[in-house]
């Protein structure tokens, strides 16, 4: 993937294509019994639609035993095969109050990001006090479906990680369950003064936005955690590609649970790998999509590059009638 950094102009013709979401996502909420609702996203700067499954061609080769097809979207979905189990490990740490329903099943591509993301975590910010582990939360359970207390994780795809946090030495600190973090940063635990993470929780997601592997279309959480990040992110000299990536990927919840405590990330189905074509078949995604979704994945033909945004990705030219198209949309935008 190829980055460069865009002028001033260009973010400033990024910000005026902002357009109503049409594509957003549902709200990944956790509470069981609010309503799904469409996040405050920032609006995706490509126009996408989703395909309809005649558009795969019959001719596609048959699936391999591939033990982790997700199938359905993130809130009415299952996985077939059961899955793939995340283990604790010197980097992931298992929340014991989440740990007891076992439900740390995904697939290969989301348990492979939060491993690769939270080593790199650990690689990058060390401690001479204790290890570095990423406090993991509930994924889905072994062969997917409805959980009691989430609206998604259903298919494999969505995991809820907990913020990386620092006790009153500023030593790392393992609380047993997620705890809420105040707009200043503060948190407790029996009486710990506790604070969040600063520098650990962007670098985390830098990790998963940069992953080589998986992309990350969401990490839900609360707006004011949010705007720690992005300042945290500056102050750290993060590029404006980053910035502006972090701005798309990270959003608050438009309703329901306020992500105070934990980010709720949600992967897209896998890529499309020789072989495994009939994933895309049955796994289903919403927009936005990013535009640096990789080559190989199958949503990345339906972008619909825009003048002045897309130069900072590697994308291929765009076919005549997408670009009339896109012109189309940035008249409606503007
Ligand atoms: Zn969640």
């Amino acid at each position: 993937m190829r980055l460069d950094v865009p002028s001033a102009a260009t973010l400033l013709a990024m910000s005026l294509l902002v357009s109503p979401d049409v594509h957003a996502t549902p709200d990944d909420d956790d509470a069981p019994t609010s309503a799904h609702a469409a996040p405050s996203a920032p609006a995706t700067p490509v126009a996408a639609r989703v395909p309809d499954r005649e558009e795969v061609s019959p001719t596609d080769p048959a699936p391999e035993a591939v033990d982790d097809h997700s199938r359905g979207y993130p809130w009415r979905g299952r996985l077939e095969g059961d899955g793939v189990r995340l283990e604790a490990s010197d980097s992931v740490h298992l929340v014991e109050a989440e740990a007891e329903r076992g439900f740390h099943w995904g697939t290969r591509a989301l348990v492979g990001l939060v491993e690769r993301a939270a080593a790199r975590v650990a690689h990058e910010a060390p401690s001479a006090f204790g290890p570095v582990r990423l406090h993991v939360g509930e994924l889905s359970k072994r062969g997917g479906g409805n959980i009691p207390g989430h609206s998604s994780h259903e298919n494999g795809r969505d995991v809820d990680l907990g913020f990386y946090m620092l006790d009153a030495e500023k030593h790392p600190y393992e609380p047993p369950r997620f705890l809420n973090v105040r707009r200043s940063g503060r948190s407790g635990h029996e009486r710990q003064p506790l604070r969040f993470d600063d520098e650990r929780n962007f670098l985390l997601i830098r990790a998963l936005i940069e992953d080589p592997e998986t992309t990350v279309q969401h990490a839900f959480v609360h707006r004011s955690v949010r705007r720690r990040l992005m300042s945290t992110a500056r102050r750290m000299g993060a590029s404006p590609v980053l910035l502006e990536q972090i701005e798309r990927v990270v959003i608050a919840p438009g309703v329901s649970h306020p992500h105070r405590n934990h980010f709720h990330v949600r992967i897209y189905c896998p890529s499309e790998d020789a072989g495994v074509r009939e994933r895309r078949r049955r796994c289903r995604d919403r927009g936005p999509w990013w535009p640096w979704l990789p080559e190989a994945h199958p949503w990345r033909r339906y972008l619909v590059p825009l003048p002045g945004l897309n130069e900072h990705f590697d994308f291929t030219r765009p076919e005549p009638a997408e670009e009339s198209r896109g012109r189309r949309r940035r008249a409606r935008a503007d």
